[in-house]
């Protein structure tokens, strides 16, 4: 019997119950948030399945820990190892200065083409929020993982490339633009392809979890070709490939031109009503202040790589911060898929046995979501909201909260271990 998931042409997961999940343990904080998260993992499953189901972790190297063991900051037998147990989890890695390696997250996401980042964010009762409402927020973002701005294809100020695109520009495509030799380069790239399957995952969650809405944070009114773009496909793909379970602004738009706005209106009501999803889209920075106004208006959100780093950071802040926010990325077609916090190694605090590992726990969960293992998910969330709800938490919450209990990484751990 293998040990390795493996996926099924309709995409079905194939989860041995004796599976083994390979993860890097991550630098700076990244092997105290880990050690305290995995004996919660393995406690969960072997409560909830009696023993019947168990997890063996297979370490694999990237990062620090990777380069002075091996010489190198990704090892390949790494990318082998997750490309063969489709699979695995990993703590927060260190951006190395210099070299070849942009960023080993970046290089991890582009070689396995984990094209969905999703992070859920959502408040737990008793997490100290700078917000009045921070229950009103429960929004899970799709980020495109692969393209963008992000492809990282820059070139610095005075290179001889920076001087030939900006030739190029000029002389070919007669663009207007005062370059000069102090100028720097970045290139962003949006596709159909790329766009349109990220929107379909976030559509397709969202019909599968009866969200009501998913809205499209773009800033298309500057960026029309890829910004804007990614917009438009997400309409065109949103009514060609899910047809009467949606109702798009789009179709408002149309109605409101040939019927009136108040004709709209009654549309959007009626399918409100009849429990179609609302395709929506809002610009970035209106939207930044929107999830501060009103977040109860989001539910999920579908947005381009820039714009999802920053969105997913600022909603973590109004529900803990990013100590609690977790990530997954995915790529739904191969079923490969590697879950981590969004937060990075907080390098001062390593060692110190004092963060919060909740946002590797949640990560956790989401992983076991996603293998089907969801008694044991279910089981954790319920034991880390109850052992917030009794204030007993790490440095981070208890810096602001009153009355609260002070522990270390590792008893946190202990306590949510106690309430499984
Ligand atoms: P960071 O996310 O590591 O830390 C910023 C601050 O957030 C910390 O100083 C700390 O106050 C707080 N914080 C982070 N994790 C916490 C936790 N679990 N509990 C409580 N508080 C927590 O960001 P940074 O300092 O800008 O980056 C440090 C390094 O991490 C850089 O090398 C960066 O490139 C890398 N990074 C890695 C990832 C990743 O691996 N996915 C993501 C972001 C940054």
């Amino acid at each position: 019997m293998s040990d390795k998931i493996s996926i099924e042409s309709n995409g079905k997961l194939n989860v041995p119950d004796q599976v083994t999940i390979p993860f890097i343990i991550g630098d700076g904080i990244g092997p105290d948030i880990w050690n305290a998260s995995v004996r919660v993992f393995d406690a969960a499953v072997e409560k909830l399945y009696n023993g019947k189901r168990k997890i063996n972790w297979k370490e694999v190297l990237a990062g620090e820990k990777a380069f002075n063991e091996t010489g190198s900051w990704l090892p390949e037998e790494t990318l082998d190892v997750f490309k063969e147990y489709l699979v695995g989890i990993k703590g927060p890695l260190t951006t190395p200065i210099g070299g070849g390696i942009r960023s080993l997250n970046v290089a991890l996401r582009k070689e396995l083409d984990l094209y969905v980042c999703q992070r859920p964010t959502k408040w737990y009762e008793g997490v100290p929020s700078p917000v009045k409402h921070p229950e009103r927020v429960d929004m899970v973002v799709f980020r495109e993982n692969t393209e963008d701005i992000y492809a990282g294809i820059e070139f610095a100020a005075g290179s001889a490339e920076a001087k030939r695109i900006q030739d190029f520009l000029k002389n070919d495509l007669n663009v207007d633009y005062n370059f000069s030799n102090t100028t720097g380069v970045g290139l962003k790239f949006v596709s159909e392809e790329g766009s349109k399957r990220l929107i379909r995952a976030a559509i397709e969650f969202a019909l599968a979890e009866g969200r009501k809405s998913v809205a499209l944070v773009h800033k298309g009114n500057i960026m029309k070709f890829t910004e804007g773009a990614f917009k438009n496909w997400g309409y065109e793909l949103a009514e060609k490939e899910f047809g009467d379970q949606v109702y798009t602004w789009n179709q408002w738009e149309q109605t409101k031109a040939k019927d009136g706005q108040d004709a709209a209106n009654a549309e959007q009501k009626s399918a409100e009503e009849a429990g179609k999803l609302i395709i929506k889209d809002v610009i970035a920075d209106n939207f930044l202040q929107q999830i501060l106004l009103a977040p109860q208006d989001y539910d999920v959100i579908a947005t381009l790589n820039l714009n999802g780093d920053y969105i997913s950071d600022a909603l973590a802040a109004l529900v803990g911060g990013i100590g609690i926010a977790p990530g997954a990325n995915i790529n739904f077609k191969t079923g490969h898929a590697i879950f981590e916090a969004t937060h990075g190694t907080a390098p001062r605090f390593a060692n110190t046995n004092t963060m919060n590992p909740s946002s590797v726990i949640l990560s956790g969960v989401m992983m076991l979501e996603y293998m089907g293992w969801k008694e044991a998910a279910d089981a954790i969330v319920d034991a880390l909201a109850q052992t917030i709800k009794d204030k007993t938490v790490t440095i981070d919450f208890y810096n602001l909260m009153e009355d609260a209990t002070l522990v270390k990484t590792s008893e946190f751990a202990d306590k949510i271990i106690e309430k499984i």
